[in-house]
């Protein structure tokens, strides 16, 4: 078994070790130090990769990270658990929202990343190229940011490959939720780490589980046992993984924003099925003007609300999942 997946440490087969690594050859990186549990099975068997915290005050991904290191035992696994429960390491202390403070960027948004680019586009590159591509599997555990509300949902990305996109169908039919998002159809999004995993042959997810900066217990919960029945089904963690319904697939994610800045007096409610044309919202100005009536360019159901009602021209409002 490797010693090392990149520069984090794995111990003896049968042993679980954590603590801090870095990216040392990049001394921007290198003011930095990531928490990492690795748990080295008693018995062979693929290594798995989850992630939490590339959005830092997405907090319910970031726990449910830190238990999974702290429960799995190394007894129980075939293969190895390497866990970093927070990729976002700059904007934790920050309370940052959707971006990292040394640049500003969405981190999710930058990868592959670049090795001579911004801190996130290196910090990107030194992830997957050293970290993810020595890994079989990956998740990311996400949830709605500090200001928005959201119906937990996972995300896969079909890259054509059979093998790949067999395996990652198998991990989000087994995380356990109603709806399932299948890729990033619009192209708006590019640049994720799930995605970038897809498109070097490493079966990835993302799951999304919590709302509103809230360290709610269920929803910490339903991340550590989705995680713990992919594991189960994989044959990673000892255990019969629990049958469950398989998702329903979402084939479209349509990004409602709004055309001025102003105040948003939100509509809907997360989980609620909307028709193509409904009223879902207005954009009012300071004095309470109208601005703007949102209306629903599609149907479907409405997977994320931002919850703050203080709105840049072209901020985000909603995120409405439009099935297969
Ligand atoms: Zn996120």
């Amino acid at each position: 078994m490797a010693a090392s997946v990149g520069p984090i440490p794995v111990p003896a087969a049968g042993e679980k070790q954590s603590g801090y690594f870095t990216f040392a050859d990049d001394p921007g990186l290198a003011k930095y130090q990531w928490p990492f549990f690795s748990i080295a099975g008693a018995s062979p068997g693929p290594t798995f990769l989850v992630t939490a915290g590339i959005h830092a005050a997405e907090y319910t991904g970031i726990e449910a990270a830190i238990r999974l290191g702290r429960e799995i035992m190394p007894a129980d696994v075939s293969g190895t658990v390497v866990i970093i429960p927070l990729l976002n390491r700059p904007g934790f202390y920050e309370r940052c929202i959707y971006v990292n403070p040394e640049d500003n960027d969405n981190m999710n948004r930058v990868f592959p990343g670049r090795p001579d680019g911004t801190w996130s586009e290196r910090f990107a590159h030194h992830l997957l190229n050293e970290v993810v591509v020595r890994c079989d599997y990956a998740i990311d555990l996400h949830a709605g940011d500090m200001i928005e509300d959201l119906e937990p949902f996972v995300i896969y990305r079909e890259t054509g490959d059979t093998e790949v996109d067999r395996k990652a169908r198998r991990m989000i039919d087994s995380y356990g939720v109603a709806w399932a998002m299948k890729g990033l159809p619009t192209g708006e999004r590019p640049g994720t780490l799930y995605a970038a995993a897809a498109a070097r042959g490493i079966p990835a997810m993302i799951a999304e589980s919590g709302r509103c900066g809230l360290l709610e217990e269920e929803a910490v919960v339903r991340h550590v046992n989705g995680v713990k029945n992919i594991l189960r089904t994989l044959g990673i963690l000892r255990g019969a993984p629990v049958d469950l319904p398989p998702p329903h697939v979402l084939a479209h994610f349509e990004w409602l924003r709004s055309p001025h800045e102003g105040i948003f007096h939100c509509g809907v409610k997360v989980a609620e099925r909307v028709q193509a044309g409904q009223r879902l919202g207005e954009m009012v100005d300071l004095l309470g003007n109208r601005l703007a009536e949102i209306t629903a360019p599609v149907g479907g159901i409405v997977l994320f609300v931002v919850t703050s009602p203080a709105i840049k021209r072209d901020g985000l409002l909603l995120g409405i999942g439009v099935p297969e």
